[in-house]
């Protein structure tokens, strides 16, 4: 059995990230997506072991010790990293699985996991990343002028990925995403098993 593919998903707070990425795994529900955990506070709406696992400092920095983590990485001044665990259970059962991390965390999988797919999500304009994170209203205004100072660093940094995804309109952005999963799926790599098994019948 071949392993799973492993998509690693960035881009700016505010970008969309998780709005594309909810829709996405309505058209591939069979992939698996990564619970990070980290040490910011809950936000409001948010569900303990959904998107994130909210844990302490001091339990972070536990399962750095313990070599638990694949990546992680100090993101406004918070802990967040991604468990090694369930990454490698998923990918060795030749599930695909889907990881929402910042472009510290991509670089070191990426140096680590050459073959992993690595998608940016980007806003259409800066000014509309700003409205999105002042529309949201779950982060103080010090916090949203942090966020945009980051954003443009990471930005910067997109070029580092294999994929970028412009998230303006969404439905448009969705389908680019899903034809990125699709195009990953037909390449003759990953494609071995299907060609031994038709020649050996
Ligand atoms: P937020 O606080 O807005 O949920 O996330 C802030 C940033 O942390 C986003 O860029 C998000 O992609 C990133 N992030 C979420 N989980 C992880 C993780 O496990 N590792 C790393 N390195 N970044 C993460």
């Amino acid at each position: 059995m071949s392993k799973g593919r492993l998509y690693i998903v960035s881009g700016p707070s505010g970008a969309g990230k998780d709005t594309v990425l909810s829709e996405v795994f309505q058209y591939c529900p069979e992939i698996s997506f990564s619970i990070s955990s980290v040490t910011r506070p809950m936000r409001p709406g948010e569900i303990q072991g959904e998107k994130y696992n909210f844990i302490s400092k001091e339990k972070f920095e536990q399962m750095i010790t313990l070599n638990q983590l694949l990546e992680h990485n100090v993101f406004v001044g918070n802990y967040y990293g991604t468990p090694k665990e369930p990454v490698e259970k998923c990918l060795n059962e030749g599930k695909d699985m889907i990881i929402e991390i910042d472009v510290n965390g991509a670089a070191q999988i990426k140096k680590n996991m050459p073959q992993a797919i690595s998608i940016f999500i980007m806003p259409p304009s800066f000014s509309a990343l700003r409205d999105r994170l002042t529309n949201r209203g779950t982060d103080s205004s010090d916090i949203i002028e942090r966020r945009i100072t980051v954003a443009y660093d990471e930005i910067a940094r997109a070029t580092e990925y294999d994929y970028i995804v412009v998230n303006d309109d969404l439905g448009s952005a969705v389908q680019d995403f899903v034809s990125i999963i699709k195009s990953e799926r037909l390449k003759t790599s990953r494609c071995t098993d299907i060609i031994s098994e038709i020649l050996n019948k």
